[in-house]
């Protein structure tokens, strides 16, 4: 248990340096869910790169990133945000929208919405980098 701590306390500091850009880019919102006035922390999307970019991370909630994390623990309701998330602007986040839709899969609104959303070329490569 120990080494997992450390390994976490690791990758925080290995990400903090890019809260920054990330409270810029996120206005201080979750950015999927846009939960305002929570705690958010630094995700990296896997996979991982070295060093990690703003451009692969995003600014999330506990809850979005507790999900993201242990997917037994989804709800499937609170992932309706993915309705606005999979239309922006901003790679990862489009990234771990569809990586999360295709998880909801079985929800038919899930399916519709990753029917209808647009990637580019790029992002269809980064989401299927890793599932
Ligand atoms: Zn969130």
């Amino acid at each position: 248990m120990a080494k997992g701590y450390d390994e976490n306390q690791q990758q925080k500091a290995r990400l903090n340096f890019l809260g920054k850009d990330l409270v810029r880019r996120s206005r201080a919102k979750c950015e999927l869910c846009e939960a305002d006035g929570v705690k958010l922390t630094v995700f990296e999307v896997p996979p991982e790169s070295d060093p990690a970019t703003a451009d692969r991370c995003l600014f999330l909630c506990e809850t979005c990133r507790e999900q993201i994390e242990n997917p037994k623990r989804m709800d499937a309701d609170h992932w309706r945000c993915l309705n606005n998330a999979v239309w922006s602007e901003v790679p990862a986040v489009q990234v771990i929208s569809a990586r999360m839709l295709k998880r909801l899969s079985k929800e038919h609104w899930a399916k519709e919405l990753l029917e209808q959303a647009y990637f580019s070329e790029e992002v269809d490569a980064w989401i299927a980098a890793a599932e």
